[in-house]
């Protein structure tokens, strides 16, 4: 590593262990998803992490299901996760592995321990075990089982698998110590009893290992050497390595578990349990609604991969938790879309523009660059007519002061083409206004005046003879709560009743007829837009905004 200045602490330990030759210089990590639910954006800080660091140095990064809990794991979240990996742009190439691949060895490390004396099988039921583990302030009780001959050990623990118990009658503890001031000392369970089918080894287990058992010897059989999780693990780390002791590694390396602080987002909850529940209530659309912070929403709300590891890399590794600002993810998306969207108009909430002196059957066009920021993106040729759509608040019959649209005797210039004076409006009998009216000055094609007078506002606008017709989605923050997960808030009750606004009969340009996700625009001056990957189809246009144009996001002063 060259760069000093960019180091993370995890760079810092890796280049300890270089210098060491801890690890003979290898670099292997690993992503291990539990299959129980679809990635979200702390995954995606913990794969950038993983793939980014390995890739950093050389080395390489392993896919593990972490499927160890048969009646909460299924395929479809398999796939899933797999899928948006990939998307946000990682390879694990030939490497991906289920925790239950090792279930055998991890079964022979069990009988290892046993026969070491380490490990016992114990008849507490699991309140009883709660009851004797004691609690900060004063040490556990022992187990009457907890020395039982190594022979009845193992005896048990074949039984055990053979299926001669029921789910909770037995267990397989360590043994380690139960006056440990760390309460993840005080004789962990490592296998538990459960009848039920597995998504990979159907019928052949009923004891599963524990998370803090199976996740350590899983490294180690696939020899990762920086084992990076979150900082919950923290106090889990003595048991990790106390799990390895025995285990043999033929060069001697055994994985190291190195904590980092987890990612929150305000106005959103990252816990799986809490985004199942949004599902399950029906309170979004699914485990991709746009309003989520999974991969799939997020891809679905327009964000490019790019925007997201731009976003991982920037908010930095740190030992410290702390909730990342909303605004800020934003920030990163806007820049890419800036960048890269193709701009285009489109009218939200449409009134007519007619202009009265503007021949009837008259067509004009006009070419336009499809993004300031990238000329080799060409240009678009779009139609102008006399009859076109703008936004209803761009025009006011009675101005407040500061007001530069449209109103009777004012001139405005529309986008790229023309200065126009409005000159009245016409309205239903409740009084809304129906059509607005306007004179355009043919001297100004292109939007310039000769005479160099100013006009101060420029507005939007659609051609009502090519426009097509659109559905627009736009969406606020799911929660009202900056901080929905924080302490025992009921979090269901702090939604926000107002996160999602559906906008029927917006007019867009012709030119998106054939556009298809995931591609994303910027609608001028209304902020960035993508095509939804669901309900958009050819002859029935769907758009979520994915982020406004203005950039709220103001970096907090230390
Ligand atoms: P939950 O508690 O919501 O079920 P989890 O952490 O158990 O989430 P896993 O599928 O086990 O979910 O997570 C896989 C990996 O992603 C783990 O290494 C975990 O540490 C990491 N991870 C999960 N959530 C975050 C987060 N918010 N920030 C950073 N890393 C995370
Ligand atoms: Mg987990």
């Amino acid at each position: 590593m060259d760069n000093e200045t960019t180091k993370n602490f995890i760079e810092t330990i890796i280049d300890e262990d270089n210098e060491k030759n801890t690890y003979g210089k290898r670099v292997h990590t690993r992503f291990p998803p539990e299959p129980n639910g679809y990635l979200h954006i702390g995954h995606a800080k913990s794969i950038c992490l993983n793939f980014g660091i390995a890739k950093k140095y050389g080395g390489i990064t392993n896919l593990r299901f972490d499927d160890t809990n048969p009646s909460k794991e299924n395929t479809e979240y398999v796939e899933s996760i797999k899928r948006d990996v990939k998307w946000l742009g990682f390879d694990w190439d030939d490497r991906m592995f289920y925790a239950s691949d090792y279930f055998d060895k991890l079964y022979e490390y069990a009988k290892k321990l046993i026969r070491l004396g380490k490990a016992y099988v114990d008849d507490l039921s699991s309140d009883e075990i709660r009851e004797y583990r004691g609690t900060f302030n004063t040490p556990g009780k022992e187990s009457p089982c907890r020395n039982r001959s190594v022979e009845e050990n193992l005896q048990l623990f074949e039984d055990m698998k053979a299926g001669k118990f029921a789910d909770g009658e037995k267990v397989l503890r360590a043994k380690i110590d139960m006056a440990s001031p760390n309460l993840n000392m005080r004789d962990p369970v490592l296998y538990r009893i459960v009848h039920a089918s597995h998504h990979r080894t159907g019928d052949k287990w009923c004891i599963y290992p524990m998370y803090d058992f199976a996740h350590p010897v899983s490294d180690a059989i696939e020899r990762i050497t920086h084992s990076i999780c979150t900082l919950e693990f923290e106090a889990h780390r003595p048991l990790y390595n106390w799990v390895l002791e025995d285990w043999d590694d033929p060069e001697g390396q055994k994985p190291r578990q190195i904590e980092f602080a987890r990612l929150g987002i305000d106005h959103t909850v990252m816990s799986k349990r809490k985004l199942r529940a949004l599902v399950e209530n029906g309170h979004v659309s699914g485990w991709d609604d746009p309003r989520m912070p999974t991969l799939g929403g997020l891809r679905r709300r327009g964000y490019p991969p790019a925007s997201i590891r731009n976003f991982c890399d920037r908010i930095g590794v740190s030992k410290v938790n702390s909730t990342v600002d909303y605004g800020f993810l934003e920030h990163c998306l806007r820049e890419d879309l800036n960048l890269n969207a193709q701009r285009t108009m489109a009218v939200l909430r449409p009134i007519k523009l007619i202009l009265t002196n503007y021949p009837e059957n008259k067509t004009e066009t006009f070419e336009v660059e499809n993004n300031p920021n990238r000329p080799e993106d060409g240009t678009r040729t779009v139609t102008f007519s006399r009859e076109l759509y703008i936004e209803a608040d761009d025009f006011m019959e009675e101005p407040v002061k500061g007001y530069f649209r449209l109103f009777p005797g004012n001139e405005v210039r529309l986008k790229t083409t023309y200065i126009v004076r409005c000159t009245g409006c016409k309205k239903d009998d409740d009084g809304n206004v129906v059509e607005v009216y306007a004179e355009y000055d043919p001297e100004t094609r292109g939007g310039n005046t000769p005479d160099g007078r100013k006009i101060k506002g420029t507005i939007h606008w659609a051609d009502a003879k090519t426009a097509l017709d659109a559905e627009v989605r736009l969406y606020d923050n799911l929660f009202l709560d900056p901080e929905p997960e924080t302490g025992d808030k009921d979090f269901l009750t702090l939604l926000n009743p107002n996160s999602l606004e559906i906008l029927t009969g917006c007019k867009v340009e012709r030119g998106l007829q054939d556009a298809q996700a995931p591609r994303s625009f910027q609608f001028m001056r209304l902020g960035y837009f993508c095509l939804d990957n669901k309900d958009s189809k050819p002859g029935r246009l769907v758009f979520n905004r994915s982020v406004s144009l203005k950039d709220s996001f103001k970096p907090k002063k230390k």
